[in-house]
């Protein structure tokens, strides 16, 4: 599925920019430098698909890649710099909010989060508007090449119990590495099943 036809179809940085789109859509969310360009690249197996190293200045916008005919990937904007102006984060969140209430046809959104820093307090507001929509979400670990195996497996459980109290969150953690290709293809395979239902 993903070694085919892969192109770019638009940004959006209003809803009403957003397109129609056929078949399953499923999109990425993260902190800025979670790895999220990087993954969506190492995914499709374009090295300019999404651009490596968002910043701060830049245009928040959805981004929206046809990967096939039946599946939309969806690059959300980043969230959590240090630095953002109160407008912005509040313009983050109506389109985020919006866009979240307003497309049936959203599989899943996979939230990124850094393996060594695990879920931070800038996490939280992406999290709760998936909860507040009722849109199935998973935790994907970015970075593993970074741990050793056994602070991998207490991320994860630490993870796993932050997601407990919460309603949408899909249980299973996915653990990844863009540098390394860890857990590529277990995320390829749990999108091909999303598309396939
Ligand atoms: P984005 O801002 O979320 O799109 O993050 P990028 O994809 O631009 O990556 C941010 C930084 O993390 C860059 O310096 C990448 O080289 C680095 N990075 C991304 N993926 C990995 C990974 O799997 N392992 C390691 N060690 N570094 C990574």
């Amino acid at each position: 599925m993903f070694a085919g036809e892969c192109s770019f179809i638009k940004g959006a940085v209003h809803l009403d920019g957003v397109p129609a789109t056929a078949g399953v859509e499923i999109a990425f969310a993260g902190r800025s430098n979670v790895g999220k360009s990087s993954l969506v690249n190492a995914l499709t197996g374009r090295k300019t698909l999404a651009k490596v190293s968002n910043t701060p200045g830049r245009t928040q916008e959805l981004n929206f890649f046809q990967i096939g005919p039946k599946l939309t990937l969806v690059d959300m904007p980043g969230y959590g710099f240090a630095a953002a102006p109160e407008a912005k984060v509040n313009a983050w969140t109506r389109l985020i909010r919006r866009y979240l209430r307003s497309r049936p046809q959203l599989g899943r959104v996979y939230v990124l989060i850094d393996s060594r820093h695990g879920i931070k307090n800038t996490d939280e507001p992406i999290l709760d508007l998936l909860d507040a929509s009722a849109v199935s979400y998973q935790v994907v670990l970015t970075k593993v090449d970074q741990l050793k195996a056994a602070e991998l497996e207490a991320r994860k459980d630490e993870v796993r119990t932050a997601l407990s109290r919460r309603p949408a969150a899909y249980p299973e953690i996915l653990a990844t590495s863009s540098r390394e290709g860890e857990g590529l293809a277990e995320l390829k395979s749990a999108i091909a099943r999303l598309v396939s239902e």
